[in-house]
């Protein structure tokens, strides 16, 4: 997998300085019926990073990583990801900057009658890669989430750590850059949440910028990584 992922996330400017690959400047939210998710976000993630993103329920966290994928635009203000505007794409464009966005989620969204193998590979399968290519890079990302012996289970046949690990191979699979993960460990016990945090932390030394967002203080305490909070939409730096 090392390989694989270098291939792509590691690419560094000629001087090896870090470069911004997230920016948000000055940007706020209201959703149509006025809910005001975020007010005058500013943010800068370097290529490599790894933050969290914490604050309470219904603060706006989901909605910041949303903004970063495209799934919503923002009211006002400007939003870099991989140097594209998210909020200005559309179809293939779209597509093509959400492919260097890996994107984990706290209920998994596994396709249940599909084998671990297959939940995986399906979406380079739905991105034209052949079928070689998708075997080259198929186990390096089952060995990456200690899950090779389980890749002809189903879901409902793994515990929900073993589930959260298969969604994030399938998230890092197509080696992006980026990976968001939004409450990843919002399911899990303790030490289920710490392995998933741990295999992040792999995923982000060797070269993926990683954002992940949590309500859970200990995990945060745990890891020695830079924390904005979010409260009433508004951002603070916690530890940065
Ligand atoms: P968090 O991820 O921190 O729980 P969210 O980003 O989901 O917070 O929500 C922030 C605020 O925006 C909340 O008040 C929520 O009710 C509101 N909100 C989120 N999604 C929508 C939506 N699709 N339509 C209207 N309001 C929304």
């Amino acid at each position: 997998m090392t390989q694989v992922l270098e291939d792509r996330s590691t690419r560094r400017a000629p001087q090896d300085a870090p470069q911004t690959i997230i920016q948000l400047q000055q940007v706020s939210k209201v959703y149509p019926n006025g809910s005001q998710a975020l007010i005058d976000i500013n943010l800068e993630v370097k290529r490599g990073d790894f933050l969290f993103i914490t604050g309470p329920s219904g603060s706006g966290k989901s909605t910041l990583l949303k903004l970063l994928y495209g799934e919503e635009r923002p009211s006002q203000g400007e939003i870099v990801v991989d140097r594209d505007a998210p909020d200005r794409l559309r179809g293939d464009r779209l597509s093509h900057l959400r492919r260097r966005i890996g994107i984990v989620f706290q209920d998994y969204k596994l396709l249940p009658r599909r084998t671990v193998t297959e939940n995986i590979s399906f979406v380079l399968w739905a991105q034209g890669y052949t079928r070689k290519e998708i075997a080259r890079r198929l186990q390096p990302a089952l060995k990456m989430v200690g899950l090779t012996h389980k890749s002809d289970c189903f879901p409902e046949e793994l515990s929900g750590g073993e589930q959260q690990r298969v969604s994030i191979a399938r998230a890092i699979v197509g080696t992006p850059p980026i990976l968001l993960a939004d409450e990843p460990t919002g399911n899990l016990d303790p030490d289920n949440s710490w392995q998933v945090i741990k295999i992040l932390k792999k995923l982000n030394q060797i070269g993926i910028t990683v954002i992940v967002t949590t309500h859970d203080e200990s995990l945060i305490r745990l890891s020695n990584h830079p924390v904005v909070q979010i409260r009433d939409g508004r951002m603070s730096s916690v530890r940065y």
